[in-house]
């Protein structure tokens, strides 16, 4: 008889990454995509029994930042969990063979899963002379997205560069270098990532999802992933209460900025940048830019080099609370009182209150109506929630409850308490 295939998780086991550790991760995944808790056996089983899903991975103009960022993934991580449950390919940087060994890798992954396999591309595409600023083996970095990816199952955009052009689609653009939506347009299942680089965690939990689900999951009209990209970072800040008590940093260094205070007025572009990043953090740890010290700089925004340039520039106009024209007003309360504090706090939040009706991510539907839509695509992916299954009114799962789900409080809460473990 022939022998049973390993599981995932015995495959793990062997490497020493133990049953809690995948169990951990699978959590991790289910809050990573803002599903209720109940989801996460059903992504353990999925993991557990699903086939090895091809992957292509094509680098064409970029720094190679969205493979550093998925390598460099925690131990144990990211990496090691899908690399064991995906079977990569083809990727340039890492695979073993190089040269016409390496091209004709490609060839036969591509003839041996034909729309079966998955195209992951990083990097900025150039069209500008006929595409000849990237060629690889004499092919144009536009003929092999065109090839690999218009018969992919679905491809993902990782980064920038891949989803707009990025750094090297920059103003002037020499290259003429555009994203694979403009590269190869009219593509079917197309996920864009962006972010410079994307987090792995999110690029691991779309193909999580796939492989749970056998569906890409829900995206917004720019073809990005609800669950990461449909809110904004200034909603989850964890400065948020300076911002709305008016503390800001004026200097780097000042004491406002050794107390976290809010990096608004240094140029932070997180009121106008939608990312999980406050709730998912960094290689595994609960750091992120903003938490480190550093304003947003907006790299998940569209053609964040031009729009939100310079990086230390105030955003004019943040929406809901008039920032620009009362944030002296509101600092010098907030600095001279510390009851004025919650006085601001609450005069600012009704004031945000009534000018501004509370939106989603394309500013046209209200958050009631976006959680109501996300409760939908939950059904439509997952069949109706049954009784006793969970509450038939238990939400998808909340920024801070991500956070907890994925250890982000614990450890920020360790390091306030000067634990550096
Ligand atoms: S302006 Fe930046 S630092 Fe301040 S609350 Fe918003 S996202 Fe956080």
């Amino acid at each position: 008889m022939p022998a049973r295939p390993l599981t995932l998780e015995e495959r793990l086991s062997a490497r020493g990454i133990s049953r809690r550790q995948f169990l951990k991760f699978c959590g991790a995944m289910t809050a990573t995509l803002a599903l209720p808790s109940i989801f996460t056996p059903r992504i353990a089983r999925a993991m557990n029994t699903s086939e090895r899903l091809p992957v292509i991975w094509l680098e064409f103009q970029d720094c190679a930042g969205n493979t550093e960022s998925f390598l460099r993934a925690a131990s144990p991580g990211v990496a090691d969990i899908v690399l064991e449950q995906i079977s990569l390919e083809y990727h340039e940087t890492i695979m073993a063979p190089a040269g016409h060994r390496a091209e004709r890798s490609l060839d036969e992954a591509l003839e041996r899963h034909p729309g079966q396999y998955i195209a992951i591309v990083e990097g900025s595409i150039p069209t500008a002379a006929g595409g000849i600023y990237c060629t690889i083996n004499g092919h144009t970095a536009l003929s092999i997205a065109e090839r690999v990816c218009s018969n992919a199952l679905a491809t993902i955009a990782v980064g920038a560069c891949a989803w707009d052009g990025g750094w090297p689609g920059a103003d002037p653009n020499p290259t003429g270098a555009v994203g694979v939506r403009d590269a190869v347009p009219g593509l079917k299942n197309l996920i864009n990532m962006p972010g410079c680089p994307a987090n792995v965690v999110n690029i691991t939990a779309v193909i999580v999802h796939y492989l749970t689900f056998k569906q890409l999951p829900a995206t917004d009209e720019q073809g990005r992933p609800f669950f990461a990209y449909g809110q904004l970072i200034h909603n989850n800040c964890e400065r948020r209460g300076h911002f709305d008590a008016g503390r800001f940093v004026e200097s780097w260094g000042d004491e406002g900025h050794r107390l976290g205070w809010c990096l608004y007025k240094m140029g932070c572009k997180g009121p106008e940048t939608n990312s999980n990043c406050p709730s998912v953090g960094w290689n595994g740890t609960s750091y992120w830019p903003i938490g480190a010290g550093h304003g947003c700089v907006g790299c998940m925004s569209e053609r964040f080099w031009d729009k939100m340039a310079p990086v230390y520039g105030r955003l004019p106009n943040v929406e809901g609370f008039g920032v620009e024209a009362t944030a002296d007003t509101v600092g010098a309360v907030a600095v001279g009182a510390v009851v004025g504090g919650a006085t601001v706090h609450a005069v600012a939040s009704a004031l945000r209150a009534r000018s501004q009706p509370i939106t989603a991510h394309d500013g046209a539907e209200t958050l009631v109506e976006a959680a109501s839509r996300a409760m939908d695509v939950v059904e439509q992916i997952a069949g109706p929630v049954k009784p006793g299954e969970a509450p038939a009114t238990e939400p998808a799962t909340t920024e801070p409850e991500r956070a907890i789900a994925l250890g982000v409080l614990d450890e920020r809460e360790d390091r306030r308490n000067g634990d550096t473990q």
